[in-house]
């Protein structure tokens, strides 16, 4: 065997068989076979896809590439999550502190941003003191005693991920339904979780650009979850507008805090309630929606779900005292609009990209993030609005991309005559 005829063979849109796949999962992360042999590979596989069987196989490979967590000794059901990600997507910090009240455990590895802003250990990092580096030990004592521990995702776990996806990175090879679907389900099973709650997102702020595609790798994601016999929920959600109102870290913090207070935008509470419901309907927690957002209700009333999150942050070392008195940006600015009219549609990967020029996201691997800088956004698809009217509020330290932002926050809105309807959060759920 050799990796030529590998590359060969998935060119001529043949279907690649269990060794092939595992000779060239082990050999690339052993080095013998090339980035440029890989690149080659992952580019064939992104036209031409994959059949259920490779990506399967495609995942099993990858975990076996390293280590997998042991959650057995947790007495509770153990949950994880993950979101395809986009602009000001904060349903971990708020999701996770309210399955812990629920008595479900919660042990989740989390990364930093892939997109323009930060993921969510950048976000927790933003809190002074917040450590992302637990021992196993430690991860797992935390997770025995108050049900929740969210950590960086460790190096030894499904390191074969973690060289493919740098060089997917710099090979226009990332949207790729088979190559997306074995990244995340090989990092959430290796992970050890029972139950794997996915939030897919599709839209102008979102890897999967129309619904269509986000239900295709739902399909796949389920698919992959069952082989394992991993319980997997998606919940399909739009991305075509900014997720609730705050972008970037401290202020993603302010507003978990918010929603976990009762309050909140509307859109994020959807998101967030639809997703921890799902999960309390596998668990019998609840009998439906109905009846488990009644649930939820009764864990943010009773304080028990803030509560939560504080002794999470307390248990991890950071400043709750930061909780009540978030640190700010030195400058803002409220950004207006120049027209009248209704937003027919926001380019949500533009707004996301603002917010990395305010210093909320990195450029590069090695930017340091300004926690305090982002974005306060105020509008969504449909607000009818006259000039004047406030768009956002930009939060920043540094004058350095200020027009440049303001640019890129005018252009990013459509705005029609016409009468435009808002537009649902939730597309789909499908297990
Ligand atoms: N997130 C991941 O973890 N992997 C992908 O391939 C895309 C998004």
């Amino acid at each position: 065997m050799n990796i030529i005829e590998i590359i060969e063979k998935k060119k001529q849109k043949l279907e690649l068989n269990k060794e092939e796949i595992n000779y060239f999962v082990t050999n690339y992360i052993d080095g013998v076979i090339t980035d440029y042999q890989t690149s080659a590979l992952l580019m064939a596989i992104c036209l031409n896809g994959m059949t259920e069987n490779e990506t399967i196989t495609l995942t099993k490979a990858y975990i076996d590439s390293g280590e997998t967590i042991d959650l057995s000794s947790l007495e509770s059901i153990t949950v994880d999550k993950h979101s395809t990600g986009g602009v000001g997507d904060k349903t971990s910090l708020i999701l996770g502190p309210i399955l812990a009240t629920f008595g479900l455990s919660v042990a989740k590895m989390s990364g930093r941003g892939l997109g323009h802003t930060g993921g969510t250990i950048d976000k927790l990092e933003s809190i002074p003191g917040f450590k992302t580096e637990l021992s196993k030990e430690d991860f797992l004592y935390q997770v025995k005693k108050i049900n929740l521990s969210i950590i960086g995702q460790t190096g030894n776990i499904v390191p074969a991920d973690k060289k493919i996806y740098a060089l997917r990175d710099v090979t226009a090879t990332v949207d790729s339904i088979p190559l997306i679907a074995a990244s995340v389900m090989s990092k959430k099973i290796a992970s050890g979780s029972q139950i794997i709650i996915l939030d897919i997102k599709y839209g102008s702020g979102a890897f999967m650009k129309t619904a269509d595609d986000a239900e295709k790798l739902a399909d796949i994601l389920i698919k992959i979850g069952n082989g394992f016999n991993r319980k997997t929920i998606v919940v399909i959600s739009t991305m075509e507008q900014p997720l609730g109102n705050k972008i970037g870290n401290n202020l993603e913090i302010e507003e978990s805090i918010d929603l976990l207070k009762g309050h909140g935008p509307s859109d994020l509470k959807e998101v967030v309630y639809t997703l921890v419901g799902e999960v309390l309907i596998a668990t019998n927690l609840a009998t439906d929606l109905k009846d488990a957002f009644t649930k939820i209700d009764q864990k943010i009333e009773s304080n028990e779900a803030y509560l939560k999150f504080s002794q999470f942050v307390e248990f991890q070392g950071g400043d709750p005292k930061f909780l009540d008195n978030i640190d700010q940006s030195n400058h803002s600015k409220i950004i207006k609009m120049s027209k009248n009219g209704y937003i027919k549609s926001i380019n949500t990967s533009n707004i996301g990209l603002a917010a990395m020029h305010l210093g909320a996201g990195r450029q590069k691997l090695e930017d340091i993030i300004d926690p305090t800088a982002g974005i306060t956004w105020f509008v969504k698809i449909g607000d009818r609005l006259n000039v004047g009217d406030d768009i956002c509020e930009i939060h920043y330290n540094s004058e350095e991309n200020i027009d440049n932002v303001i640019e890129l926050i005018h252009s990013a809105l459509e705005i029609t005559d016409e009468h435009i309807d808002q537009i649902n959060i939730i597309e789909k759920i499908m297990a």
